[in-house]
């Protein structure tokens, strides 16, 4: 009798292997900036760091920790309150990595030049292992600034917010080994408008007792959290402990977990407040003031997060269509391709750029230097509206790369699409920032000349850039002549803020070809069917796309 063949259909062929065991950290752009901030290379750390993010062990993690999302335990067997977030182990692998590595609040403390710039690198590398644990990390971060309002409440927890030791779990804070920190101002009348918060916070003993509710608190099993609440002088900024100091849960309660689009590995959560016990922080009455350090540092890491998103997308890009053959040629070698991905590497690297000189300045800034923080208040807002704007369109058309597979999970690309949109949403939705490019025109006049001034350091570097900073300049001073009347074109504004600074950058410190290329497609009055409006891949001609593309792939490259 004759046995039957083994069923086999088809050969797998022309399929191309997952991007893993590279460096995260090897990326020219990223390298040369930490260079030119600190003076120094990077270090081994970020290298080690990078390794791990770009491993096969930390993607199965990534996927773990999404696919096994956070669950809310309110009450135990008994019917008695415990309101505990139950994650996969997953997660707190991810986690311990992070506060391991520092990238929560570690630089704080030190105070050393390029600690926070360094910390700022390498939350950039880990956070292209696993977007959604970077919440809790960077809010832990922004708080301590904040929290250093109240010297006696910073003296007492800054030393465990700093601790490297991921100690998860619902203890009084004093006596664990390392805590984490949240915020807590979204309500349901309002998050944009927070000084329409209604929870009320009453004196009481050595804090205040608040009651209300936070519409959006994510990372609800942090130790500590920053709350807006108004007080008898009006809104105020309170630090409320989950635990209290003599061990019984304070009256926080979680009611549900939010069922969000994507940063599913993360907790976001609605709480209700009955009385809770919090300490102030800062002036009463001055809440916006306070909590507003931690915002900035919130700001610059959805810049970083974002360019890191960018990045990533990038590199898997690159990676597939340099092994993937269509019509007698690698896709990277087909012309138009060549134009979608140089296009994409482009505003991968100026992103990172910007960012990295955002982060570098919020390094100076954090040890004194005016000039710094001026920059910073005008360009912050500026960069957080356009970097984070410009996220789901670059990893939309990265997907789109990888053909069919890209729409399909085990690429990666549609959890990372689904997380793009939330940088811009979060600490100030994208009106919201690009009118505070406004506020800080009118308020804080120091802060168009520093931008200026940064700008003019590639004076005569680039005609086109040239003409776009004349530009820059005459609708600074117009936007500031027009008062409120230029609140309809804030969102142009701060783009053209964001977009000179990042060609300033590149005319100063990139490669020609990458310099060339960006003022070509994006400030060329000329090439009016490219710029930042159209789709990528429309590059104008006769540009050298070949080393902007090397400079975005990944190490491992076949190509
Ligand atoms: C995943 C996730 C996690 C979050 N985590 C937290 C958290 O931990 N803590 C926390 O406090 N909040 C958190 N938030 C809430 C977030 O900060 C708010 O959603 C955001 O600030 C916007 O507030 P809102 O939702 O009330 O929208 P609104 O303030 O109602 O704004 C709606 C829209 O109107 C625009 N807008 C507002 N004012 C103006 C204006 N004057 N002119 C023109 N346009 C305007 C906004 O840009 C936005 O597009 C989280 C949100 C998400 C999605």
């Amino acid at each position: 009798m004759t046995r039957a063949a083994p069923h086999v259909t088809h050969e797998v062929l022309n399929q191309v292997p997952p991007l893993a065991g590279y460096d995260v950290a090897d990326d020219p752009a990223l390298l040369e900036a930490v260079q030119r901030e600190t003076g120094l290379g990077a270090g081994d750390e970020l290298h080690q760091l990078g390794q791990r993010a770009g491993s096969a062990q930390t993607q199965e993690l990534a996927r773990l920790a999404n696919e096994h999302p956070p669950v809310l335990r309110t009450h135990d067997a008994r019917g008695n309150r415990i309101d505990e977030v139950e994650f996969h182990p997953a997660w707190h692998e991810l986690m311990a990595t992070a506060v391991g590595h520092g990238l929560h609040a570690a630089p704080w403390p030190d105070g050393a030049p390029g600690a926070h710039l360094t910390r700022a690198a390498e939350f950039y590398v880990w956070a292209q292992a696993e977007a959604g644990h970077g919440c809790p990390i960077s809010m832990t971060y922004a708080a301590v600034p904040a929290l250093r309002h109240e010297p006696r409440l910073a003296e007492r927890f800054e030393p465990l917010l700093a601790s490297r030791a991921y100690d998860p779990g619902l203890r009084v804070p004093d006596g664990k080994a390392g805590l984490l920190a949240g915020m807590a101002m979204t309500e349901k009348q309002g998050g944009s408008d927070v000084r329409a918060n209604a929870t009320r916070a009453v004196p009481a003993g050595d804090g205040y007792q608040l009651t209300g509710h936070k519409w959006f608190c994510s990372a609800p099993m942090c130790d500590l959290f920053l709350v807006l609440a108004q007080a008898p002088e009006g809104l105020s900024c309170f630090l409320l402990p989950r635990v209290l100091p003599d061990g019984t849960r304070n009256s926080m309660r979680l009611q549900r977990l939010k069922d969000k689009l994507g940063n599913r590995s993360n907790a976001s959560s609605e709480v209700e407040y009955d009385g809770a016990f919090a300490w102030l922080v800062g002036e009463p009455g001055r809440g916006v003031t306070t909590i507003i350090d931690m915002v900035s540092a919130t700001r610059l890491d959805c810049v970083l997060g974002s360019a890191a998103a960018m990045r990533q997308a990038c590199v898997t890009a690159i990676h597939y269509a340099s092994i993937r053959r269509a019509f007698g040629a690698r896709l990277a070698a087909q012309p138009l391709m060549a134009s979608v991905l140089a296009d994409l590497a482009l505003e991968s690297q100026a992103a990172t750029t910007l960012a990295m000189r955002l982060a570098g300045a919020a390094d100076r800034a954090a040890r004194g230097d005016a000039g710094e923080l001026a920059l910073l208040r005008l360009v912050l807002p500026a960069a957080k509206y356009w970097v984070c704007k410009r996220t789901p369109m670059v990893v939309g058309e990265a997907l789109e790369c990888l053909g069919g597979n890209g729409y399909v999970e085990e690429s990666g690309l549609p959890r990372l699409y689904r997380d793009a949109p939330l940088n811009s949403v979060w600490e100030g939705s994208g009106n919201v920032t690009a009118l505070d490019v406004l506020r800080a025109l009118a308020r804080s006049p120091g802060s168009g000349d520093a931008l200026l001034a940064e700008i003019d350091l590639a004076a005569d570097g680039d005609r086109r850039l040239d003409a776009f900073a004349a530009r820059l300049r005459r609708e600074l001073k117009e936007a500031v002549a027009a008062g409120a009347e230029a609140q309809y074109r804030a969102r142009r504004l701060a783009g053209l803020v964001a977009v000179t600074l990042q060609a300033s950058l590149l005319v100063r410190h990139a490669p020609g070809a990458v310099a060339d290329a960006f003022c070509a497609s994006r400030l060329d009055p000329g090439a009016a069917d490219s710029g930042p409006g159209a789709p990528f891949g429309t590059l104008p001609d006769g540009l050298d796309l070949r080393p902007i593309v090397a400079r975005s792939a990944p190490a491992t490259d076949c190509g």
